[in-house]
């Protein structure tokens, strides 16, 4: 069971904090993403931004067609707490 909800899908995917690189296995972004010294959330190695990101779970289940392989449905134990909002991006 994750401790750590995903800025992605919004489950409780994750057993590491933030930055540690840890690849969500429901939707697949990579949470490496922070806040920068300016305010801006950091894509970082991801292919997309976060809020395409967002949107391609919402509509096909991953947070890029090139994930599909690479994603599952979320378990009982990883309950939908929320996505990350209120953020900006470059
Ligand atoms: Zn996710």
């Amino acid at each position: 069971m994750g401790k750590y909800i995903c800025d992605c899908c919004g489950h409780k995917t994750l057993t590491d904090p933030k930055k540690s690189y840890e690849i969500c296995p429901v939707c697949s972004w990579q949470n490496d993403g922070y806040i920068d010294y300016e305010g801006y959330y950091d894509t970082g190695a991801n292919s997309t931004i976060l809020s395409v990101a967002q949107k391609n779970y919402k509509d096909i289940g991953a947070c890029d067609k090139r994930c599909l392989n690479y994603v599952r449905k979320p378990k009982d134990d990883e309950p939908y707490v929320g996505e990350l909002k209120e953020y900006r991006e470059r």
